[in-house]
């Protein structure tokens, strides 16, 4: 399971409407019909770029398309990040760790070695 993160159910709206002070002032700007077009939230589609580009195996000399599967401490990125299937996605792990052990890529990298 866990194939599809979904994280569709962040918290509901907060959009109460608060209640018109006890003023008197009709100036306009009442509160008028809802207007939506706020939430728009288009998901985009993620493809697998070793698919899109037929590669077969990820290379672990390909360091152009690796480093886009690490993220800025060296760490594999997750594939609901990247959008890498699965087989592939492998591949990535091992060809990581192949660059790696290359001192191709770092294990840790340490911005500022806090
Ligand atoms: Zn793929």
């Amino acid at each position: 399971m866990a194939d599809e993160y979904n994280d569709d159910r962040r918290g509901g709206y907060d959009d109460r409407r608060r209640t018109a002070p006890a003023g008197g002032m009709d100036s306009g700007e009442g509160n008028g019909p809802q207007v939506g077009g706020r939430r728009r939230y288009t998901p985009r589609r993620k493809v697998c770029m070793f698919c899109t580009d037929k590669v077969h195996t990820p290379d672990y000399k390909d360091l152009k398309r690796l480093q886009r599967h690490i993220s800025d401490r060296g760490k594999i990125l997750p594939r609901r990040r990247t959008g890498t299937c699965a087989r592939h996605q492998r591949g990535v792990a091992t060809a990581v760790k192949r660059a790696r052990h290359m001192a191709l890529l770092p294990f840790v990298a340490a911005p500022g070695r806090g």
